[in-house]
Parts: structure tokens; C-alpha cells; sequence
């Protein structure tokens, strides 16, 4: 290190002047104090090596501090926290997919700190088996004989397939072979399983004797996938369930569907549904061995994979040692236990999931109406003088990759803010509140999407807009 580098390295504030800064107490108190030494020390270290790349790099004892305060904040927060989502797409993958029913909440909150029964059979006053809880319940609902419970329905997927297709071949068609966001690739995932991947016909046209043509000796299974957010429209087909699984049964395979977002209700009352979306009871119906479907997409439960079929093939799942690495967590299963008794009761509607999905189109305008005379009030009594808030009408997505065609009729709250810079801006300075608001985006303005603004979001809203605005005189939320 040559001379003028060290120089300028002395500027670097010490650790122990970062210590002695006020607001350090605070987050030694938040975070302990180790970790308060070893995030600066990071810090400086990084300074440092920025300064040997270039030694022009601008800097200063108070930048440095105010990077350092603005890293133990960050740290000091938790991580996983709430957000308001104002963006319309009700299974929000990124923000958490489905929301938990009140009753869901309940039962997790019950079993969390609790002693309680998830392997234990008080009957028997011994062991028991944590899918018990919800096998019955899965059954019950989708008329399967047999059910099992996994972390998520990649994770169904992957272990129907190792257990059942191993060194063997399963066929699939052209047009399923699909990725889905996150990395879900089903060649990738039959690859992983241990089956050899057998592909069918062509990306837009898929015949039965396609599938015909294409068994041997060494197949296993017929899989059916549902292509979740891709489709292909025009030319086009796809083998009917009924006509697989007869195919399948007279060789004496198995018929497994991926079903992705499993629907335990018809849901074409909200103008969601077709041919390619049977509940997960009409798949079976149809003929399916297996259904594999996730818990927190359009079911509107916790993470979760159903795996719901014949009872012979749920056994040897259930004695798959891949299942010990895929089972489910208490408070999963007694969130997905709560779940499936709303359905029990008929009463989906307080699932959140589906009372977003359901919520009529008046409702939502007349929220919206609401909600833009609230933040009118508010606009009032800030400096801002400019304000632009107008309810319009939007299109809503179910999300998760289900009903990807499909639009729901929504109303939104736009609000543009001209003195606050570019829309853009302002959505950014939403997402970095304390209570962090993920807007829709407009052309030039920003969008609050009713459907998904849950009860109380509303003065998280304001609280977050009052957080950004310059000081006023007086402000009244
Ligand atoms: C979403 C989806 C998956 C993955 O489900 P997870 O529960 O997220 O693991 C797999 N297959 C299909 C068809 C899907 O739509």
C-alpha cells in the first residue's frame, strides 16, 4: 500500500469513534453488541477495499456514519414482516401467496407454543401420525382414498415420481413441459425424481396416440401437468383425463396430474373456470391415480402439497424415506387443518383467498370511492398542493399462475403526487416506509388496487404517506 493510499485510509473513522457515536446504544441493546462490532467492521472493510479499487472514491466520517447508522437499522428490523398489498394480484407469490383465514391463524397460534397431539395418538395414549390430522379432512373434500400432506407441491411432485416412476420412464406431453416462476422446471424435476422423461407430440398439438405410441416396457406412468401461467391458444389439444386414464389402466399404468393451484370449489361463479381447471375432486373423478396440488395458491391455506389418490399408492409414498425430508411443520398442518374445516362448513367465503377472489366489482368501487375521500381529507391538511386522486376502474389478477387469462374487475385509488417526483418515485418511497406499501403501477401515477387492501391497511396507507410527505403544520390521519 503505497503512501497516499494510507493517507487517505486514516480518514476512515476508527471503530471505537463508531462505537462512541450516541445511537450505537441503541442497537448494541437491539442486536447485541458483537454483532454491532462485527456489521462495522464489514462496513469498514468494505471502505477500505473500495478505496484500493479507486482511490478517488469521495468519502467522509460522516457518510461513513450515516452508512453504518442506516445498516443497524436495517439489521435491527425484522426481516419478514407485514406489507400492504395494493397491487390487485390476490395470490401474490412474492408477497406471500395466500393470506391466512382468521380460524387458520387461530390454530397455528394455539399449537405454537403449546405442548400438543401432532404425533401422538390420545386414543391410544402413543405414537401417532402427524398426517392424520388432515388425511380425513382431504379425503372428505375431495373424494380421494387416500391423502398425504408435504412441504409444497414441488415437493409432492418430486416424491410421487421417485417413489412410483424411479428408473422407469413416465411420458408427458410436449405442450406441458413447462417452467413455473422460481425455478420449477418439469424436466428438471422429473431429471431430479429419477424417472426418465418421456416427451409426447408437439408443443401446441398432443394426440392420444401419441401417448399410445410412445409406452414400453419400462413405463410407469402417464403425468398430465397443469401449465399454470402459459397457454397455448388457437391451433391447439390436449388429450382429454378420461381418455389418459383409460389408456393408462389398460397397460397397467398410473395417471398422475400436477394440477398446480388446487381449487377444492368450483370457482365459475367468479367467472374463473374451464376445462383445464377442475377442482381437485373432478380431476380424481376423471380418472387420476394421484393429484398433486399446493395449499397456498388458490386453496388459499399455508404452504403445503396435497397428495391425494388410491390408497395403494398413497402407502408407498407414506413409507418413502423422502418423505421424513419433506414433511410438514406443526403449525402448517394446523393451519391447514383450520383450512380444510372452513371448506368442511361451507364456509370458504372467509378465506381470504376466495372472499378476494369473489368480492363484487360495486363493492370494490364503492371502497374505492371511500378511500379517495379519505386521502382527499388527508391531502388537506398536508403542504403538498398539488394532489391528484381519482377512483378508477383496473383488472385485478388471481396470481400464482392460476386463471392467468383471467381478469377480475376491479376498482383502484390512483393518486399522483407531481411535487413528489415521477410515479415511479413514489411507489419506491411506499415500498420503504416503516410500513411498507407495495402499489400498483399506473402510466404516471400510482395505484392502490381495493381488492387485495385488507381490513386496516387503509391507515397504514396514510401512515406510510404521512412517513414520506415533507413536515406540515399540522397533520391529522
Ligand atoms: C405452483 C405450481 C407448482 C409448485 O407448487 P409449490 O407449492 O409452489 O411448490 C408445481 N406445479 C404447478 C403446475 C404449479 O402451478
Amino acid at each position: 500500500m503505497d503512501a497516499e493510499i494510507q493517507k487517505i485510509m486514516r480518514n476512515i473513522p476508527s471503530m471505537d469513534k463508531l462505537l462512541a457515536l450516541p445511537w450505537i446504544a441503541e442497537f448494541e441493546e437491539r442486536l447485541g453488541r458483537e454483532t454491532v462490532k462485527a456489521l462495522l467492521s464489514d462496513l469498514l472493510a468494505a471502505q477500505r477495499a473500495k478505496i484500493i479499487k479507486n482511490r478517488d472514491t469521495a468519502f467522509d466520517a460522516n457518510t461513513i456514519a450515516a452508512d453504518a447508522r442506516r445498516l443497524l437499522a436495517r439489521r435491527a428490523q425484522h426481516s419478514l414482516r407485514r406489507v400492504v398489498n395494493a397491487t390487485g394480484v390476490v395470490i401474490h407469490t412474492n408477497l406471500g401467496r395466500s393470506l391466512l383465514a382468521k380460524e387458520a391463524v387461530e390454530a397455528v397460534n394455539e399449537v405454537a407454543g403449546a405442548y400438543n397431539t401432532l404425533e401422538y395418538s390420545l386414543d391410544r395414549g402413543e405414537r401417532g401420525q402427524r398426517n392424520d390430522h388432515v388425511e380425513w379432512l382431504l379425503c372428505r373434500l375431495t373424494g380421494a382414498e387416500a391423502a398425504l400432506a408435504v412441504n409444497n407441491n414441488a415437493a409432492a411432485v418430486v416424491l410421487a415420481l421417485s417413489a412410483l416412476a424411479k428408473d422407469k420412464e413416465s411420458v408427458v406431453s410436449r405442450g406441458e413441459l413447462v417452467e413455473i416462476g422460481g425455478s420449477f422446471r418439469i424436466p428438471d424435476i422429473m431429471a431430479l425424481s429419477g424417472t426418465k422423461m418421456v416427451e409426447v407430440g408437439t408443443t401446441n398439438r398432443t394426440h392420444l396416440r401419441d401417448y399410445e405410441a410412445a409406452i414400453t416396457e419400462e413405463c410407469a406412468m402417464l403425468l398430465k401437468i397443469h401449465p399454470s401461467n402459459y397457454r397455448v391458444t388457437g391451433f391447439h389439444s390436449a388429450v382429454p383425463r378420461e381418455e389418459l386414464a383409460s389408456l393408462a389402466h389398460s397397460r397397467g399404468l398410473i395417471f398422475m396430474e400436477d394440477l398446480g393451484s388446487g381449487m377444492l370449489i368450483d370457482l365459475s361463479a367468479a367467472g374463473l373456470s374451464s376445462e383445464n381447471d377442475p377442482t381437485v375432486a373432478q380431476s380424481l373423478k376423471a380418472g387420476c391415480d394421484l393429484v398433486t396440488f399446493s395449499g397456498d395458491k388458490l386453496l388459499g391455506g399455508p404452504q403445503i402439497g396435497g397428495i391425494v389418490g388410491k390408497k395403494e399408492l398413497i402407502a408407498k409414498l407414506k413409507k418413502h424415506q423422502l418423505l421424513r425430508a419433506l414433511r410438514v411443520d406443526k403449525m402448517t398442518l394446523a393451519a391447514f387443518e383450520a383450512t380444510l374445516r372452513l371448506y368442511l362448513r361451507g364456509r370458504h367465503n372467509d378465506i381470504p383467498t376466495i372472499e378476494m377472489i369473489f368480492k363484487p366489482e360495486e363493492e370494490l368501487r364503492a371502497a374505492a370511492q371511500r378511500f379517495a375521500r379519505r386521502l382527499k381529507a388527508f391531502f388537506k391538511n398536508t403542504r403538498i398542493q398539488r394532489v391528484y386522486i381519482e377512483p378508477v376502474p383496473v383488472e385485478d389478477t388471481v396470481g400464482g399462475g392460476s386463471f392467468p387469462q383471467s381478469v377480475l374487475r376491479g376498482w383502484a385509488v390512483a393518486l399522483r403526487l407531481p411535487e413528489m417526483g415521477s410515479a415511479g418515485k413514489l411507489a419506491e418511497r411506499l415500498r420503504l416506509c416503516a410500513h411498507p406499501v407495495i402499489t400498483g403501477a399506473g402510466e404516471d401515477r400510482v395505484l392502490f388496487h381495493m381488492r387485495t387492501v385488507r381490513p386496516g391497511d387503509e391507515k397504514w396507507i396514510l401512515e406510510a404517506l404521512a412517513d414520506i410527505l415533507p413536515p406540515a403544520r399540522e397533520r391529522k390521519i
